[in-house]
């Protein structure tokens, strides 16, 4: 069984830069991908493709949608023929949701995940995003404001690059910024006829994780200006957009502390009962269905979608321990008459079966409960103890009656 210090659970935008950070901070890494292994400049980028090369000259068949493919991305631009291979078709990765609440579900599953796909847009939250919700009445009030996050983005934008005008706007704070992209005409004469008119309205350029102006850092991990041909949806081989291929991953494996395995589903996080932490992850092998497992001191789950992390809680009732062991303690230590008079019930020897019938359950399945190893021998005697009595009770109110 392999040990790292560190499992980082999906290789998107999140996953690639926790292995970037844990990697140059000397930490073994491990970044554990459900998808296919796919490399920065490798067969599946299209964009040195010409139109003829590509199939159905990059038009969408229509038996695509027919066929109930791609139906959460299919009509959105982002899907092309040349695009096709970082979505995943949900007819092999259906979902489900309540038919009042559609979800648009899209999902990459590939080595970088969604950051090779994205629209590269990054704009900053400013101060007010922060209070809307407490304002409006929803939600708890965020426990960090802007002046919290600000050093982060500072951090975050000087790394991926992004090119942005300085626009001075209070909702959308401005950044560490490479030269902007110049606005066509028709966007010129909107935006100037904007300020004329209103304070409130502004029509400004796109702030967008493409760079203008590359850094020496950014130039040492291969990347170049960006061409200004608009393909990156295909995958960039100059590296002019942000993603985990093109960037932090590069980053991450430099230090020589990067390993990655892809087509490798994690399936749970397994915990330690004698720590009480999570202690490493058991994956699906994608290929041959077997399954295997990898330890680690941190776990670090970044696979996005909330139902993932669902499922790795879903198998595991050691994973949520505390509800379980207090609910066994209170059951174990709380006599029959104690829990009636509290919940002011009635005598009934129906009751007292079902009671006894769950103690025997819990004795028979103490061995296989999340219970610590310390206290499952003390709570057994004690629950052992609280039968023999009940039965004896039992006994002798069968005499004297
Ligand atoms: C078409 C499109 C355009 C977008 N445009 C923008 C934009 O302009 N600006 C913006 O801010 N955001 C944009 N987004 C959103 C943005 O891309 C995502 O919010 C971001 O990429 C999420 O990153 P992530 O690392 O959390 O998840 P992902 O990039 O989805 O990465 C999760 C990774 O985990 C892997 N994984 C999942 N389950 C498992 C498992 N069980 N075991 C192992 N690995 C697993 C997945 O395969 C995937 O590689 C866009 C999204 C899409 C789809
Ligand atoms: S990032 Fe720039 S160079 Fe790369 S595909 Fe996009 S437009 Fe072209």
């Amino acid at each position: 069984m392999d040990k790292y210090d560190v499992i980082v659970v999906g290789s998107g935008i999140t996953g690639g830069w926790a292995a970037k950070e844990f990697c140059e901070k000397g930490f073994k890494t491990l970044v554990i991908e459900r998808g296919r292994h796919i490399t920065h400049r490798g067969p599946e980028y299209t964009d040195m493709q010409a139109p003829w090369q590509i199939d159905n000259r990059n038009l969408v068949p229509e038996r695509i949608a027919e066929e109930g493919r791609y139906g959460n991305i299919i009509n959105k631009g982002f899907f092309k023929p040349a695009t096709q291979q970082f979505f995943a078709d949900e007819s092999e990765h259906p979902i489900s949701y309540p038919e009042d609440k559609p979800f648009r579900w899209v999902r990459s599953y590939q080595l970088g995940g969604r950051s090779v796909t994205w629209g590269r847009q990054v704009l900053r939250w400013g101060p007010k995003d922060f209070e809307a919700n407490a304002k409006d009445g929803h939600g708890v009030p965020w426990p960090i404001g802007y002046d919290d996050l600000a050093p982060w983005y500072d951090r975050v934008e000087s790394f991926i690059g992004v090119s942005a005008n300085k626009d001075g706007l209070d909702v959308l704070p401005d950044g560490v910024f490479q030269k902007p992209w110049e606005m066509s005409c028709a966007e010129r004469f909107i935006s100037d006829n904007l300020k004329k008119k209103y304070t409130d309205r502004h029509l400004i350029i796109g702030r967008a994780a493409n760079i203008t102006e590359p850094t020496p850092e950014q130039q040492s991990l291969g990347r170049t200006q960006c061409q200004a041909r608009s393909y990156c949806k295909r995958g960039c081989s100059f590296g002019g957009y942000f993603s985990s291929l093109s960037a932090t991953l590069p980053a991450a494996e430099r230090t020589g502390n990067l390993t990655v395995v892809t087509d490798a589903i994690v399936e749970t996080v397994d915990y330690d009962e004698t720590t009480g932490r999570a202690s490493g992850v058991t994956v699906i092998d994608a290929h041959s269905k077997e399954k295997r497992q990898y330890k680690a001191r941190v776990v670090f789950c970044v696979p996005w979608h909330w139902a993932q992390y669902k499922s790795y809680l879903t198998p595991s009732l050691q994973l949520f321990p505390m509800v379980w062991r207090i609910a066994v303690v209170l059951w174990v230590t709380t006599s029959w008459t104690t829990l009636r008079a509290l919940l002011r019930m009635p005598k009934s020897p129906d009751l007292k079966i079902l009671t006894l019938s769950v103690d025997v359950l819990l004795l028979l399945i103490f061995p296989i409960t999340a219970m610590s190893k310390k206290t499952m021998p003390i709570l057994f005697v004690v629950l052992a103890t609280k039968l023999l009595r009940s039965i004896d009770r039992t006994r002798a109110q069968q005499q004297i009656k």
